[in-house]
C-alpha cells in the first residue's frame, strides 16, 4: 500500500474550498458527474480511433444512494486510471505550481477558484470521506483504490474491479446528510445534468404490479443527450424550438422569436435565445437564461454576461469560453465575456431586423410584446440603439406602425410648427384624452400611442436623438397652440374683463390642484373650456413619481383652464357677472383711480434716487397706498369670487371641461348631475 500526501499545496487548499464555497456546496455532484462524463466521452473517443478493439458496452453514467453507508456514488464506464494517472491527475496534477499562485493572489479568492476549478476535490466540501476506485481501459492495468479523508493525507492500494471506468463513492459527513435524500438529489441532477452529453442514471423506472409500483431492471434517465442548441439550426423546425423551450420552461406559454446562436470564433458559442411575450412587469421576467459550459448547467444568473436588457429573454447559451465560479465583477471585466456580450446584442438586433425585413406583417402582429423589450433595450444601450433604429416602430391611435423614418415623413408637412420643429403629438391614454385625440386628429393632425411602461423615458429618448424636434401630449395646450403656426385668433377681452372671468371661474375650479385660468379664443364651434396640463410639468412629475424622490413628484398637479372667450356661453357668464356686480366693481375701481395717480406721481419721484435719498415720508405714502390698493383689489376680487360661486353656469362650464378631461368625481360629479337635471327642467 502507497501512502502520500496530496500535492505540495493542498493545506492551504482544503481550508479554502470548505469555507468560501460553503455557500454553493451542492455544486460537488455536477463536477463528479461531468468528470464521470467526460472519462466516458474520453472512452468513446478511445475506441473510435482504434486504439481500444474491445465492446463499448453500457455508457451509461449512474448515481447511486445508500442511506445506510450514507455514500453517494458516482460510476462510470470510462477511461478509467491507472495509478501513475491517479498520482498525476489526482495527487499532483490539481495543483502544480498552486504554491506561487496562491502566493500571488491570496487577497483574491475568485481568481484562485475561477483558476483551478473545482473538479473532483469540490466532493470534500461534503464528505468525511472519498473513495476513487478505478480501472484504466489499458491492456493490463491493474485496479486501483484512493481513499483520502479529507486531510492532505491519502492511500493508494491495488484492488479489485471487473470492468474499466471508475467509481467515485463520498462519504458524507454529518452536516451535509441532507444530500443523502433522494428527492435532493433528483433536484441537483435536474438543474445540473439535465443535458450532459451522456445518459445519467438515477434509480429505476417502475412500473404498476400487484396493485404497487415496482422497480423495472431499466434505468430512470434524467437527462437529454441531445438538446436543441447543440443540433444543426438546418435539421430543426419551427415546432423542435418551441419543443424545446417547453422542456426549458414547463409552465411558459409561447415565445415569440427564437435566435439560434453558433459561433466558433473568436470564441466557442452556442445557444438557443427565445423573445418571450413581455407583460408590464419586466422584473419578474428577468433571468430565465440558462449559461451552459460544455452541456453543464452553470448558472441561470446571466447579469455580467450579457447586457441588462438581454436578461428579459429566455433560453440557453453554452460557452466553455465564459470563466466559472468567478465574481461578477471579475467576469465583467475579462475580455472574452465583453465579445461575447456584444456578438449576442448584434446577433438579436440582426435577428429581428431579419424577420422585420421578411415579414413585416408578422412583426407588426407581435409588436406589442416585443415593444418592451426593444425599446428597453435601445434606451439602456447605446448599440443597441443604433442597430435597431431602422426596425424599432411607432404606433398610432389607428392602429397602424410606423419605423421612425415613415412617421417622420408621415407628419413633416402638417406637423412642423413656425420655428420649423417637427411637433409629434401622442397620448398616454387613449379612452382619457379622448376629446385631445380628436380634436387633433380633425386638425388632420396624427397622434401615437404612448402608454407602455417606459414610454415617458421613451419619449424624452426619442426627443434627445432627433434633431429639431420635440414630443407634446395631446391635452399639453389648446389644439391652436399644440403645434403653434403663424396664425393666430386675437382674444377680444379687455384686461378688466380677464381679471373678472379669472376670479369667476377660478372660484369654481376643484381645490386640491393648482389651476391656472387663462383665454384664448378658439372660435365659437369649440367648446367653452378645455383643461390642458404643460407638457413640461407633467413629464417632470411623471419622471419624479417612477424614480421616487423628485422634486416635482412632490409638487400638487397643475393644470390650465382654458377658457374660449368667443363661446357664447362664455360671453353669457361675463355678461351675467357685470349686470350682477357692474355698480360695485365701478365704484371701487373709481376709488382705485385717484390712490393709483398718487402712487405713480411719488413713485417718478422717488425713482432714479437711492434709498437713501427718497424721505421717509414719501416711503410711508407710498406703503399705504399700496396696502390700499391692495386692499380694494381683494374687495373686488372677493366678490367676483363670491359671485362665481353662485353662478350655477360657471360652476357647469368648469364642470363639463372636467367631466371632458376625466377629473370629475364621487360627490362633485354627483351634483353636477343633480345640477344638469335641474337645469334642463
Ligand atoms: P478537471 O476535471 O477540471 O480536469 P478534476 O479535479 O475534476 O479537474 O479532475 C482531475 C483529473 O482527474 C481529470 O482531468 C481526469 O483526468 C481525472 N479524472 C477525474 N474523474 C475521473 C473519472 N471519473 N474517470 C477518469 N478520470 C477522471
Amino acid at each position: 500500500m502507497q501512502k502520500g500526501k496530496i500535492g505540495v499545496t493542498s493545506e492551504n487548499i482544503f481550508p479554502i474550498i470548505k469555507k468560501f464555497l460553503y455557500s454553493d456546496h451542492e455544486i460537488f455532484l455536477r463536477e463528479i458527474v461531468s468528470n464521470a462524463v467526460d472519462a466516458t466521452q474520453k472512452m468513446a473517443a478511445v475506441a473510435a480511433s482504434g486504439e481500444y478493439k474491445g465492446e463499448l458496452g453500457d455508457t451509461t453514467v449512474r448515481v447511486k444512494l445508500d442511506k445506510g453507508k450514507k455514500t453517494i456514488t458516482v460510476s462510470d464506464h470510462g477511461i478509467g486510471m491507472t495509478s501513475e494517472e491517479i498520482e498525476k491527475y489526482i495527487n499532483q496534477i490539481a495543483f502544480s505550481s498552486a504554491g506561487d499562485f496562491l502566493e500571488k493572489y491570496k487577497d483574491n479568492i475568485d481568481a484562485i477558484i475561477g483558476h483551478f476549478g473545482l473538479g473532483f476535490y469540490s466532493s470534500f466540501m461534503v464528505s468525511e470521506k472519498v473513495e476513487i476506485v478505478t480501472k484504466s481501459y489499458k491492456e493490463g492495468a491493474k485496479a486501483v483504490k484512493w481513499s483520502c479523508d479529507g486531510s492532505p493525507e491519502f492511500t493508494m492500494d491495488e484492488t479489485e474491479k471487473e470492468d474499466f471506468g471508475t467509481d467515485i463513492i463520498l462519504y458524507i459527513d454529518e452536516e451535509n446528510k441532507d444530500f443523502l435524500e433522494e428527492s435532493k438529489i433528483t433536484q441537483l441532477l435536474n438543474k445540473y445534468c439535465k443535458f450532459l452529453p451522456v445518459p445519467i442514471g438515477f434509480g429505476k423506472e417502475q412500473e404498476w404490479k400487484e396493485d404497487k409500483m415496482v422497480d423495472t431492471g431499466k434505468d430512470k434517465i434524467i437527462n437529454n443527450t441531445k438538446p436543441a442548441w447543440t443540433r444543426k439550426p438546418v435539421d430543426l423546425k419551427d415546432e423542435d424550438y418551441r419543443d424545446f423551450y417547453h422542456e426549458l420552461y414547463p409552465v411558459y406559454e409561447e415565445p415569440l422569436f427564437y435566435i439560434h446562436l453558433n459561433v466558433d470564433y473568436p470564441f466557442n458559442l452556442t445557444g438557443i435565445l427565445y423573445f418571450p411575450k413581455i407583460k408590464n412587469n419586466i422584473e419578474i421576467q428577468k433571468n430565465k437564461i440558462q449559461l451552459y459550459c460544455n452541456q453543464v448547467f452553470v448558472t441561470d444568473s446571466v447579469e455580467g454576461i450579457v447586457p441588462e436588457f438581454l436578461t428579459l429573454l429566455h433560453g440557453v447559451i453554452d460557452s466553455p469560453d465564459i470563466p466559472l465560479n468567478v465574481s461578477r465583477s471579475y467576469l465583467q471585466s475579462d475580455s472574452n465575456v465583453k465579445k461575447i456580450s456584444s456578438h449576442i446584442t448584434k446577433k438579436v438586433a440582426d435577428r429581428l431586423f431579419d424577420i422585420f425585413k421578411e415579414n413585416r406583417k408578422e412583426f407588426e402582429e407581435k409588436w406589442d410584446s416585443l415593444k418592451l423589450f426593444i425599446e428597453y433595450g435601445m434606451l439602456t444601450d447605446e448599440k443597441f440603439y443604433d442597430r435597431a433604429k431602422g426596425f424599432v416602430l411607432l404606433k398610432n391611435t389607428e392602429g397602424k406602425y410606423f419605423t421612425l423614418e415613415e412617421y417622420e415623413t408621415l407628419i413633416k408637412e402638417n406637423q412642423t410648427d413656425k420655428n420649423k420643429s417637427l411637433v409629434y403629438l401622442y397620448t398616454t391614454n387613449r379612452e382619457a384624452q379622448f376629446t385631445y385625440i380628436e380634436a387633433a386628429k380633425n386638425k388632420g393632425y396624427d397622434v401615437l400611442v404612448m402608454d407602455g411602461q417606459f414610454d415617458v423615458h421613451w419619449v424624452n429618448h426619442l426627443e434627445q436623438k432627433f434633431e429639431h424636434s420635440r414630443f407634446v401630449r395631446v391635452d399639453a395646450d389648446v389644439i391652436n397652440k399644440l403645434i403653434p403656426k403663424d396664425e393666430e385668433a386675437v382674444v377680444e377681452l379687455t384686461s378688466d374683463e380677464r381679471n373678472e372671468l379669472i376670479h369667476v371661474f377660478k372660484a369654481v375650479t376643484p381645490t386640491e390642484s393648482h389651476f391656472l385660468v387663462e383665454f384664448e379664443n378658439l372660435g365659437e364651434d369649440s367648446k367653452p373650456m378645455v383643461i390642458t396640463q404643460s407638457e413640461f410639468m407633467r413629464r417632470m412629475k411623471d419622471m419624479g413619481g417612477m424614480s421616487g424622490m423628485n422634486f416635482y413628484g412632490e409638487l400638487p398637479d397643475s393644470y390650465n383652464l382654458v377658457v374660449n372667450t368667443s363661446h357664447p356661453l362664455v360671453k353669457k357668464v361675463l355678461a351675467q357677472e357685470q349686470k350682477k356686480l357692474g355698480n360695485d366693481i365701478k365704484s371701487i375701481r373709481e376709488a382705485k383711480l385717484p390712490l393709483n395717480d398718487e402712487k405713480t406721481l411719488l413713485e417718478k419721484e422717488k425713482s432714479g434716487k437711492k434709498d437713501d435719498e427718497v424721505p421717509q415720508a414719501t416711503k410711508d405714502k407710498l406703503e399705504e397706498l399700496n396696502k390700499q390698493l391692495t386692499d380694494l383689489s381683494n374687495q373686488e376680487n372677493q366678490k367676483l369670487e363670491a359671485f362665481g360661486k353662485e353662478s350655477k353656469l360657471a360652476k357647469q362650464l368648469v364642470d363639463l371641461a372636467l367631466l371632458a378631461n376625466n377629473m370629475l368625481k364621487g360627490e362633485d360629479l354627483n351634483r353636477f348631475v343633480t345640477r344638469s337635471i335641474e337645469l334642463i327642467k
